[in-house]
Order: structure tokens, then C-alpha cells, then sequence
């Protein structure tokens, strides 16, 4: 068991909370950052803490970057160090509209806070990773990136969250290549249909496609759960992959498996 710090963003909720309490599990200390959710944030810092870990929650917009900073500087105020950030807050269009219909509105929204926050707070994380000493590992971090099947599987009813996801896979193997002689990995993990409140709106349509018809769009036929994506960072965060970066994890019920 290790004692080690993560900054997660987007924790109070959904997938987040599900790596929070899997890192906790791990004995991390965990930053649990939120947008406006605060008594969410609350419930999750109480599981974290039963789970076995400690931490704190922090408010925070990814989008905008005095909060990014202020997210590195209270985290650092907190842990002293950081092992590991998990770039995980995101957020689906309000309204599913057609890719000849979609607005500007939407793009920049989703293009701020699922792509330009990771970006720039990768960047952050990154350059205090640089001056950490390595751990026993030989680490000085790492980072995860929590991208989608939405980077491959085209959706005209949601092009720009498709976008921005494809955008982050990219990041991924940016900042893996860019980091690697530093000691610092990289790596995606790119979630499958997972219930949580983003898909909640949308239960009804991939109850049927999983479950209900015939054959299933997914090999192995259920909801992804919080603590399925969870349990793949904790793998990273324990260092399951030491001569792994840039590498993708596909947690999504086989969905990615071409078929016939
Ligand atoms: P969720 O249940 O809607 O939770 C979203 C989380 O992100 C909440 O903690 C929310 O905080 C936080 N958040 C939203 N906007 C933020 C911002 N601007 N700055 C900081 N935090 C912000 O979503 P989820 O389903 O867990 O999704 C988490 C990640 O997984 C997203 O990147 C999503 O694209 C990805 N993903 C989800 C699925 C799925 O099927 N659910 C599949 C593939 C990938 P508050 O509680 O304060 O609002």
C-alpha cells in the first residue's frame, strides 16, 4: 500500500467519484475537485475517507484558468506533492442536435472544459511533476486521461463532444511522448456507456441496445459502472504498467470489438 496524492477533477460525481474511492482503496490522498456540485463533493470526500484514503474537495471551473491554477496551488498547499492527476471532468451537449443544426455555443462550451482544461492543466501538473523528486517507483507522476468511445464512434447527434474527445486522445500520446524521459507516464482510458447522472437522460436507449435487443451493442452485456473505470486507474495509479505510456484501456464492455 502506497500513500500517494492524486488531484482528480470532476470527483463529486458519476466516474469521478469511482476513481476517487478506487484510489482511495489504494491508499491515495485525494483532491476532489468539483464545479458547482458542493454537497456532492461532500458525499464523495466521506466515501473516499470510509474507502480508507483522506482528502479534500476544491472547487473549480477547468475551463477557466485561474481556477486551474488555483487547483494546483491548494492541492500543493494540502499534499506538498503531486503523483497523479486524472483529467476526468466533462461534460455532454445540453441538447443532442443534428451535425448540420449544432451551434457554436455548444462547440465552445464542450471544446473548453472536456479539451482546453485538460490541455492546460496537464500543462501545470506537468511542469510541477518536473521539479518533484521520483518516487520508489522511480516516478516523478503521472496522468490519466479520461477520454471516450466517442473518440472512434461517430455520434451526428453530438459531433463536437466526438471532437473534443478525439482531440484528447491526442493529448494523450502529446504529452506521453513529451514526458516520458522525464519519469512521468501517460495513459487513456477510454470508458464505454457508464451510468452515471450523463447518461441518466438517455437510460431508456441504451437499455435496449444493451440489454434489451437481441445481439447488444456490447460483448458483455451491462452498464459500465463508476467503479469499472475506477478500478482501471488504480492499476495505473499503483504502477501495474511501468513500461507503459500512451497506451489506451479500452473499459467498455467489449464495445470497441469489431464484430460479425
Ligand atoms: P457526470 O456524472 O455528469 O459528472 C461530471 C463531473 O464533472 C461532476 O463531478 C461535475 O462536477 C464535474 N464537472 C463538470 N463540469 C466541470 C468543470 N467545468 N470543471 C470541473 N468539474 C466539472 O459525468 P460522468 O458520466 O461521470 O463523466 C465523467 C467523464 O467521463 C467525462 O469526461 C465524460 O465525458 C467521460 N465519459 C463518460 C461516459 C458515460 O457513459 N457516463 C462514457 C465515456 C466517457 P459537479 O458535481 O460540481 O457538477
Amino acid at each position: 500500500m502506497v500513500t500517494r496524492t492524486a488531484l482528480v477533477t470532476g470527483a463529486s460525481r458519476g466516474i469521478g467519484r469511482g476513481i476517487a474511492i478506487e484510489l482511495a482503496r489504494a491508499g491515495y490522498r485525494v483532491a476532489i475537485n468539483y464545479a458547482g456540485n458542493a454537497a456532492a463533493a461532500a458525499e464523495a470526500l466521506a466515501l473516499v475517507r470510509s474507502a480508507g484514503g483522506d482528502g479534500f474537495v476544491v472547487q473549480g471551473d477547468v475551463a477557466v484558468a485561474a481556477d486551474r491554477a488555483r487547483l494546483v496551488e491548494v492541492t500543493l498547499a494540502n499534499f506538498g506533492r503531486i503523483d497523479l492527476l486524472v483529467n476526468n471532468a466533462g461534460v455532454a451537449p445540453n441538447v443532442r442536435a443534428d451535425l448540420l443544426e449544432a451551434g457554436e455555443e455548444s462547440f465552445d462550451r464542450l471544446f473548453a472544459i472536456n479539451l482546453k482544461g485538460p490541455y492546460f492543466l496537464s500543462q501545470l501538473v506537468a511542469k510541477q511533476m518536473l521539479g518533484q523528486e521520483r518516487d520508489t517507483e522511480g516516478f516523478r507522476g503521472r496522468m490519466v486521461n479520461i477520454t471516450s468511445i466517442s473518440v472512434y464512434a461517430a455520434s451526428i447527434n453530438r459531433g463536437d463532444y466526438c471532437m473534443v474527445k478525439a482531440g484528447l486522445a491526442m493529448m494523450t500520446k502529446l504529452f506521453a511522448d513529451r514526458l516520458a524521459s522525464e519519469s512521468i507516464n501517460v495513459y487513456e482510458i477510454r470508458p464505454g456507456v457508464i451510468a452515471t447522472d450523463m447518461t441518466g437522460g438517455v437510460k431508456e436507449k441504451y437499455d435496449k441496445l444493451i440489454i434489451t435487443d437481441e445481439r447488444g451493442i456490447t460483448p458483455i452485456r451491462r452498464w459500465g459502472r463508476p467503479d469499472d473505470v475506477g478500478r482501471a486507474v488504480r492499476a495505473i495509479a499503483e504502477d501495474r504498467f511501468p513500461f507503459s505510456t500512451g497506451a489506451v484501456f479500452d473499459v467498455d464492455g467489449g464495445f470497441h470489438l469489431h464484430r460479425l
